[in-house]
């Protein structure tokens, strides 16, 4: 019998190539989003079976699993890719634009796992894969709110990890650099909402100089990083953490990792600190 995913966020990027992954290698597919209506692709695929789910309404997740379960008849993996970057000055960030970046990324992560884990622990067996990023292990200037976030989600993830051991439960973590998406539109969009002040200005040329620095290495596809979400969820191991990203991301893994928490910290401020 074909296993059967769940995928978060499959309207574009990293959630729809991963539906397209999983679909091409022969599992039935149930690709959430938030509006269905605007697919063009997957509901042409055989083995895809499109679903609404808003992670930031519960009776959607609930809604969306049960249809699920109903079409394929179980689900053994769950993929909480839903998710978008509040970028700005925190300062100038309204507490509605904080509230949504927790709302999505990680209490929408929480809520669709809670609505989940009857199912898998009914079947005793179950993989839950969340999608963070690099922003998940170092932080950078200007994404306050979305490190917190990702930081959030790594700190419930690895926590959970320990939890769900003895119920044959795994969760993985799949963390991504830049990657070509709509990420960076979606992400401005919610930076131009945020008020403006100048007191920032020379940190924030300072910072838009670093950025302009890390866009000469080159974003990865969504499809690598679906092909490595695929890989988390089959390779058989219990493996936590997996990383893809360009050679600027993998410095800045190596430096998290490698050098001590200060000077991590120093490694970080020089992308910016050269231009103050
Ligand atoms: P994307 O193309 O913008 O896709 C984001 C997806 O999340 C879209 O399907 C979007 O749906 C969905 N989404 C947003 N809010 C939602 C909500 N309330 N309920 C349900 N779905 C919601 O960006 P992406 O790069 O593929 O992002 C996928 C994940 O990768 C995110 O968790 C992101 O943080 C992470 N990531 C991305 C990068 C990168 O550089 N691209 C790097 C590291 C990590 P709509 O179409 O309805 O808005």
């Amino acid at each position: 019998m074909s296993k059967v995913v769940l995928v978060t966020g499959s309207s574009s990027g990293i959630g729809k190539e991963t539906a397209k992954i999983f679909a091409e290698q022969g599992w039935n597919v149930i690709a959430t989003m938030r509006d269905p209506a605007k697919d063009t692709e997957l509901a042409g695929i055989a083995n895809v079976y499109l679903a609404r789910l808003d992670v930031q309404e519960r009776k959607s997740i609930g809604s969306a699993i049960a249809q699920g379960i109903e079409r394929f008849g179980r689900i053994d993996v769950l993929i909480n890719n839903a998710g978008y970057g509040q970028f700005g000055v925190f300062e100038g960030t309204g507490d509605a634009q904080i509230k949504q970046q927790f709302d999505v990324n990680v209490i929408g992560v929480m809520n669709t796992i809670k609505a989940i884990l009857p199912h898998f622990r009914e079947n005793r067996a179950g993989t839950i894969l969340n999608v963070s990023s690099g922003a998940g292990k170092f932080t950078l200037p200007l994404i306050s709110l979305y490190a917190a976030s990702k930081f959030a989600l790594e700190g419930f993830s690895e926590a959970l990890s320990h939890e769900l051991d003895g119920l044959n439960i795994k969760v993985k973590i799949i963390e991504p650099g830049g990657t070509a998406t709509n990420f960076s539109a979606v992400s401005n969009d919610a930076l131009s909402e945020t008020v403006k002040i100048d007191d920032y200005d020379p940190f924030v040329n300072a910072a838009g100089k670093m950025f302009q620095d890390m866009r000469n290495f080159s974003l990865v596809t969504a499809r690598s990083v679906a092909e490595l979400i695929y890989e988390a969820a089959t390779d058989g191991t219990d493996t936590l953490r997996y990383s893809i990203g360009n050679d600027d991301f993998n410095a800045r893994m190596n430096a998290r990792k490698e050098l001590d928490d200060q000077e991590y910290v120093n490694f970080i401020r020089s992308g910016y600190r050269k231009y103050l």
